[in-house]
């Protein structure tokens, strides 16, 4: 009997032939989040509110209130989460199409660069050298920045400074060219955002909110263990939770890995 493509896949997860690689930081209330300018609204940390540990409350289970923001820890952006992509269809967490919640990705290394730098801008010419030796990035991939942020203490890992956050990040130009030029699924990262710490700066501010969701894709963030990943041929699953007309999620990210 021949097998199934998913027999197949079972087998190879089973074996080991395809390793699990966990892209997701622990949500605590410690993980910081973004800060905005003081004059705009702020997200919230994480809360957890005790109900019951084997207590009086509850004597034989263990249980949790908690309270998020969309944006909170590893977390997915949808094309609703910013005004060029407002009147999409299916552009919130709960009407995105579920295929696209699996997808290949590229992962671009620029750990080196980002440990020198933490105003680091990825381009266009840092993207074709990549293809130059990986080759030219396919449609509906992620591209997935690695710069090693997530290995920071909290502190360091948002970097806020007098004039804003310091983190690396993709200038305009090179949001415009991967989402236009080539049709990539969605851009993650290991820092608090999608976007370059200074982007407020960029021409369009926050450039890759602005061309991502603009075009119905996507965004990840404070994505960890990138380091683990190959520089093509992982599949990253990123499933967000079902918030009604929700603009993001936390979620937990897996890339699938074969040896
Ligand atoms: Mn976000």
């Amino acid at each position: 009997m021949d097998k199934s493509p998913l027999q197949d896949f079972a087998a190879a997860i089973a074996s080991g032939k395809v390793r699990i690689v966990d892209l997701t930081f622990t949500l605590s209330p410690d993980f910081p989040v973004i800060v905005l300018p003081p004059e705009v609204g702020q997200a919230m940390p994480m809360r957890i509110q005790r109900i019951s540990r084997y207590d009086d409350a509850g004597p034989g289970w263990y249980w949790n209130n908690i309270t998020l923001c969309e944006h909170t820890g590893t977390h997915f952006d949808a094309p609703i989460h910013w005004h060029t992509g407002k009147d999409l269809p299916n552009n919130a967490v709960d009407t995105l199409p579920p295929q696209d919640m699996i997808a290949p990705a590229c992962v671009i290394d620029c750990s080196v660069e980002a440990g020198k730098d933490a105003d680091f801008l990825l381009t266009v010419p840092i993207v074709e050298a990549w293809e130059a030796k990986h080759g030219r990035i396919p449609e509906r991939h992620w591209v997935l920045l690695r710069t090693d942020w997530s290995k920071k203490n909290f502190r360091d890992y948002a970097n806020l400074k007098e004039d804003g956050a310091h983190t690396p990040g993709p200038n305009a130009e090179v949001m415009r060219w991967l989402v236009h030029e080539r049709g990539i699924i969605g851009f993650g990262t290991e820092t608090i955002g999608t976007d370059w710490g200074q982007a407020f700066h960029l021409d369009p501010p926050l450039p890759a909110h602005h061309y991502l969701h603009g075009a119905g894709r996507y965004g990840l963030q404070c994505l960890c263990n990138l380091d683990q990943l190959p520089p093509t041929g992982a599949m990253i699953v990123s499933a967000p939770l079902k918030i009604e007309n929700g603009s993001g999620s936390p979620l937990r990210v897996l890339a699938l890995v074969s040896h």
